[in-house]
Parts: C-alpha cells; sequence; structure tokens
C-alpha cells in the first residue's frame, strides 16, 4: 500500500523495521536511513536472513534540511518514521513540510543544549502542517504512545470524567551489566536526571528528580518494584487533552544498582551536557559516557524478564468513583527471539509501526499536528493485540502507591 522512510538505525529503527516486513501488505516499500550506513546495512541483512526480504538502505544526516528534502523528493516516500534522536525531529518536520510527506515520531523535540521535554517547539507547526494537508503524529511509542492510547480507551470505554492518572513503567529485565541504559544512554539520563513534574490541580508541580519513591506490585507474577515519579512528555499532552485530570502523575523502575551509579555519575560531573575542555578538546561529559557504556542494541541476547507498562486511571461513571488499570506485559528473550531485540526497544517500535498503519489506512489521516489521544484508541488497540502488546484491562478495588 505505501512506501516509507524510517530514520534511525538504532535498537528501536531496527523493531520498526522488522515490524513493517512483517506487514508487508501496508509496508510495501521500506528505506532504512540513518547517519551510519553500515548500521543500516547489517539491520537490512539480519531482515534478508530471517524474512527473505530486501529492504532498501541509505546513509542520511538528518540535521541536514536540505540533504534530506532532496532524499524524501528522490525516494517520494507517503511517510517518515523518525526513530533517530529527539534532536531531528524539526529538522525532519521541516523537510516533511518541503518534501510533501506525512511524519511520525517517538519522542518530542528536545534542543541540544537544553534538557528539556517540551510539545511547544512541535505544536508550533500545527498551521504549517495543515495548510500543507500533511499529517504529523507525535509520540508513537510505548510511552509516550502506547500509554496515551490506554488512558484514551479507558476514558472512552470506562468513564464519563477521569480525575486521576498514574502511569506506572516497571522494567523488571535484568542485563547482567552493572550499569546500562535501555535505549540511548544520552537522552535517558537527561530524562531520568531531570527535576520532576507533576500535574496537580491545574498546573504542573516541580519536585527534587527521585525524590518520591513507591512500592508496586505487577499483576500477573511480574514481581514488586521500587518506582519514582519523574516527569515524562505525555503528562503535559494528556493533562492538556484531557481537561477533567486534578492529578497526572508518572512513574518508573529503578535498581538501587542503577540508582547508585547514577548518583556516582551525577556527583561527579559526568552527567552535564555542557562541553567541558580537556587537553584542547571539548568533550560534552554525556556523549562521553555514551560512547563508554554498552549500546542498548547490544542488550537483547542478554536480557531476561518482563516489562510491566500501564495506565491507572481514577474517574466517575454514572456517579461512582472507580478505578481502571490497562496494561501490557512484554517478555524481553521472546521479543529477541521475534526480533533480535530486548523489550523496550521492541515496546518502542511497534506502536511506531502501528501509528504509521494507521495512518497509511487513513483511519487517523488527517492534516495538523496530533497527539496520539486525540485520535480513535479502538483501531490502535485492536492493533497492539494484533501485532505483539497484548494488553488486559481490569477494575481495581484500591489503588494507593505506598
Ligand atoms: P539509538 O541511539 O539506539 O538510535 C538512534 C539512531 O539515530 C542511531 O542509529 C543514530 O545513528 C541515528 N542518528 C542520530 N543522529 C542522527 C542524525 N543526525 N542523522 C541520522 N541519523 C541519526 O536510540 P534508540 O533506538 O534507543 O531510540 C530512538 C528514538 O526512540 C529516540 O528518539 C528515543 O528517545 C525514542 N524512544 C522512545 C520511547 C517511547 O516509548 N516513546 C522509548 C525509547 C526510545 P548512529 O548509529 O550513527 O549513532
Amino acid at each position: 500500500m505505501a512506501k516509507v522512510v524510517i530514520i534511525g538505525a538504532g535498537g528501536v529503527g531496527a523493531v520498526v523495521v522488522h515490524k513493517c516486513v512483517q506487514v508487508a501488505d501496508v509496508f510495501t516499500d521500506i528505506v532504512l536511513a540513518s547517519r551510519t550506513l553500515s548500521k543500516c546495512d547489517a539491520i537490512a541483512a539480519q531482515v534478508k536472513e530471517k524474512t527473505g526480504r530486501t529492504i532498501k538502505t541509505a546513509k542520511i544526516d538528518a540535521d541536514n534540511v536540505a540533504e534530506l528534502v532532496t532524499f524524501f523528493k528522490a525516494e517520494k516516500p507517503f511517510m517518515v518514521i523518525n526513530v533517530a534522536l529527539p534532536y531531528q525531529d524539526l529538522s525532519i518536520m521541516d523537510a516533511c513540510l518541503e518534501a510533501g510527506i506525512h511524519y511520525l515520531d517517538t519522542a518530542n523535540y528536545e534542543p541540544l543544549d537544553e534538557a528539556k521535554f517540551e510539545y511547544k517547539w512541535q505544536w508550533a507547526y500545527q498551521e504549517k502542517f495543515k495548510k500543507a494537508g500533511l499529517m504529523a503524529l507525535l509520540g508513537s511509542g510505548f510511552d509516550p504512545g502506547a500509554t496515551n492510547m490506554f488512558t484514551a480507551h479507558i476514558a472512552k470505554h470506562h468513564f464519563d470524567e477521569i480525575h486521576e492518572l498514574d502511569i506506572i513503567d516497571v522494567n523488571g529485565g535484568d542485563h547482567g551489566y552493572p550499569f546500562a541504559t535501555n535505549f540511548n544512554p544520552e537522552i535517558n539520563i537527561r530524562e531520568v536526571t531531570a527535576e520532576c513534574r507533576h500535574w496537580e490541580n491545574g498546573e504542573f508541580v516541580t519536585t527534587p528528580a527521585m525524590s518520591m519513591k513507591a512500592s508496586f506490585t505487577c499483576p500477573d507474577d511480574v514481581g514488586t518494584y521500587n518506582i519514582y515519579r519523574m516527569y515524562h512528555e505525555e503528562l503535559e499532552s494528556l493533562s492538556k487533552h484531557f481537561s477533567s485530570l486534578k492529578r497526572a502523575q508518572f512513574w518508573m523502575s529503578f535498581s538501587d544498582n542503577y540508582l547508585k551509579h547514577l548518583e556516582v555519575l551525577d556527583n561527579v560531573g559526568m552527567t552535564g551536557i555542557e562541553p567541558v575542555n580537556f587537553n584542547g578538546t571539548d568533550v560534552v561529559p554525556i556523549q562521553f559516557l555514551r560512547a563508554l557504556l554498552p549500546d542498548p542494541a547490544s542488550l537483547g541476547p542478554r536480557t531476561k524478564g518482563k516489562t510491566c507498562i500501564g495506565s491507572v486511571v481514577k474517574g466517575v461513571k454514572n456517579g461512582e468513583e472507580k478505578i481502571v488499570y490497562t496494561y501490557n506485559i512484554c517478555d524481553h528473550e521472546a521479543c529477541y527471539a521475534e526480533v533480535n531485540s530486548q523489550a523496550i526497544s521492541y515496546t518502542t517500535g511497534v506502536p511506531a509501526m502501528i501509528g504509521a498503519k494507521m495512518m497509511i489506512e487513513e483511519k487517523w489521516l488527517q492534516p495538523g499536528v496530533w497527539n496520539m489521544e486525540q485520535l480513535d484508541p479502538d483501531p490502535f488497540m485492536e492493533d497492539m493485540n494484533q501485532y505483539g502488546l497484548p494488553w488486559k484491562t481490569v477494575e481495581l478495588d484500591d489503588f494507593k502507591l505506598t
């Protein structure tokens, strides 16, 4: 049905390619482009070995709008699936507008010199995309992405009005390294060292990073984990689009070991984003740290255990208060067996494929810049069940994070 260009040959990009190849009747032509051609070729070779299908690869600098425009005009895809880094979002959106193609990403734009996750830069493209008759779908990963869909689906099918939202992201996986991040280390560390912000009574309240801790027992025997409240980008769009929300919080699990390493690295300045002059060369500490840490794409064969990510919503239906929880559990080893990747890249790559499928099949296609929860969650949720991320919804008698 359509040709897509996928930009970014990292952990997530590899999964997107595998999943698009699996849905061959929708994704008839696939081009994988990234900064390092050899990484694209390695993914293409893996796909060829697993499925027999050939995909095209290309080298691209996604910071360079002119280069992107020339590339898009030559390839003429229906859309681009951007799974490079958040720094490239705006240059790729600019190039899409100039070349006349649709856009999708999994993480909101972040300026390189400022660790700030905000939609304002991408929301500012609303009129441009509308005028061009093009669609930009923002945040079609797991969180953001599936968590926005879970929330929208719960609001649509279980409540008249929703009041409280807790998104809980537990990774019970173990890769055996003393310290490694499950997705791009630079983005991951910038995210977890940022101040916490949560939505409370009409405004964002700021608290120090990792200052709020609770214990959470996952369903279906995944286990009990320490979770920490932190800022996550979907809180901004969900609190905007569900104006009845009185409180919205995001929680993520971290092991004591991970936090100990992070604290030391932070204390000695290794998570800094300002360049430091070392022997005449400017070095950005967090980028140097990234070079030392294991590549997230290499964690696949080593990671055992499960992820459990979901949304708990409190609200009112027919005048009665209730609590509904929708979640997905994903097994790291099963993901590796299917697409040679651990569950974090898998849970991000599958929703990216489904979001693109929603656009290509014209279930969601409409001009403008959209967050996931603004669109009908039903077809997306059906596809999650079909393409590897089955979910469950349960009603809870009580919910308290202690
Ligand atoms: P990786 O670092 O593994 O991969 C990023 C890829 O983008 C690399 O192949 C990199 O190239 C390429 N790239 C970087 N800069 C450029 C550029 N200027 N031009 C072309 N290619 C470039 O990251 P992940 O795969 O882990 O993450 C990909 C995206 O997914 C990130 O934006 C991340 O924030 C997002 N994400 C979203 C989640 C969600 O649930 N919503 C969860 C996890 C990740 P090279 O190989 O040369 O370095």
